[in-house]
């Protein structure tokens, strides 16, 4: 061997590619495609922010207590069985560190988040990819996919990137299904945007089994998330178990302070949930009435399907759409290369969105491609 070499699983990583950001020569740009909040982060949390800023030369209080009791005050979970950290990606490579190794297998579902093969892969692990019925996560394929090598299984709900979820009944039939041995966890990214009332984002089940974890960020509704903060729920034995191998400093004084000032201000989270659920509901029925097919969303994105027609695929779209300053995220990675996934904006972006697609579909995407094609 001439160079250091990484264990093989490390090197079977398709590493994360985000969504891009940017539109070359577009002029003003809608960014759409990380399903971050139109309405910024809370006033309150840029203020405290900028608040901490002369306490930078410090180190953070290393177990993110001061976070952990505001989580558990507004939750009404105890905050000993809170870990914090850097986003909850941080979360859920800390759950599968430590309940995943070589040998051992972990399950998500075919349209499943993709940063769970990821964690899987990165410890050592194999990750094992459970069918989805109508883009939907389906129980009985999960429970197939599990034997004795099984350590974990995540499931995203709702899912991001297609916006679908599963009532509360199916996840309880899950977690009492799943063998003792293995760790269910619960990644509710988007639960305070949900209005349904079959959902719970998993603190009931927490409770109810030694086996189950919940992870939440403040990346999405709560608009941090450059801080990069995320916490994760569960039972004492395994919190206990991720803060043996989480960095001793995970979460930044900012991120804390920020997402404590962000929990407190409720009138904000009230606003972004109203706007989710006004434009929510437009964007979906509008895109349809275009003629194009959008998974139903319980989150504040939709998933897109375009038609294989040349001239009105997906990739088309993006095109079409990233020329006018409106960047979608495509989905290709997810095995979904006919869809695009659009974040609820602003009134402006979403009314700009469907105007754009409105337009794409009546041909002038088929035709702009044509014409690039005959001078290029
Ligand atoms: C965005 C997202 C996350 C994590 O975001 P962090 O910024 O790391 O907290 C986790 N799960 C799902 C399903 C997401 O969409």
């Amino acid at each position: 061997m001439t160079r250091p070499a990484p264990r093989p699983s490390v090197l079977a990583i398709d590493p994360y590619v985000p969504g891009k950001s940017a539109a070359p020569g577009a002029g003003r740009v809608f960014k759409l495609s990380a399903n971050e909040t139109p309405l910024g982060p809370s006033p309150r949390a840029i203020e405290a922010l900028r608040d901490m800023a002369p306490e930078i030369a410090l180190y953070p209080e290393g177990s993110s207590r001061a976070l952990r009791e505001a989580i558990g005050a507004r939750h009404g979970l105890d905050p000993a069985r809170i870990i914090a950290g850097a986003g909850s990606d941080n979360i859920l490579e800390l759950l599968a560190l430590a309940y995943v190794g070589p040998g051992d297998e972990g399950v998500y579902s075919q349209y499943g988040f993709l940063e769970y093969k990821i964690v899987i892969l990165a410890a050592g692990g194999t990750p094992i990819v459970a069918p989805e019925t109508h883009y939907t996560a389906n129980v009985d394929a999960l429970l197939a996919c599990v034997n004795e090598k099984t350590k974990i299984v995540f499931l995203a709900n709702p899912n991001n990137p297609t916006g679908t979820y599963l009532p509360a009944r199916d996840v309880a039939r899950l977690a009492a299904s799943l063998p003792a041995h293995v760790l269910l966890v619960l990644d509710a990214a988007y639960a305070e945007y949900v209005r349904r009332e079959d959902y719970e984002a998993g603190v009931a089940l927490v409770n109810a089994h030694e086996n189950v974890v919940m992870t939440r960020t403040f990346s999405k509704i709560y608009g941090l998330a450059a801080l990069r903060v995320g916490w994760g729920y569960g039972p004492a034995h395994v919190i206990d178990a991720l803060n043996r191998i989480r960095s001793p400093f995970n979460v930044s004084s900012a991120g804390s302070v920020a997402a404590i000032a962000a929990l407190a201000d409720e009138a904000h989270l009230a606003a972004a949930v109203g706007h989710n659920e006004r434009w929510l509901p437009w964007l979906t029925r509008e895109i349809a009435a275009l003629g194009l097919t959008v998974l139903p969303s319980a989150a504040n994105f939709v998933a897109i399907r375009f038609p294989e027609a040349k001239g009105l695929t997906a990739a088309d779209a993006d095109r079409f759409l990233t020329a006018r300053g409106l960047v979608l995220r495509a989905v290709a990675a997810y095995g979904m290369p006919d869809f695009l996934r659009l974040t609820v904006g602003s009134q402006e972006a979403n009314e700009k969105v469907v105007a754009a697609l409105a337009e794409f579909m009546q041909g002038a995407g088929a035709r702009e491609s044509a014409r690039a094609s005959l001078h290029g």
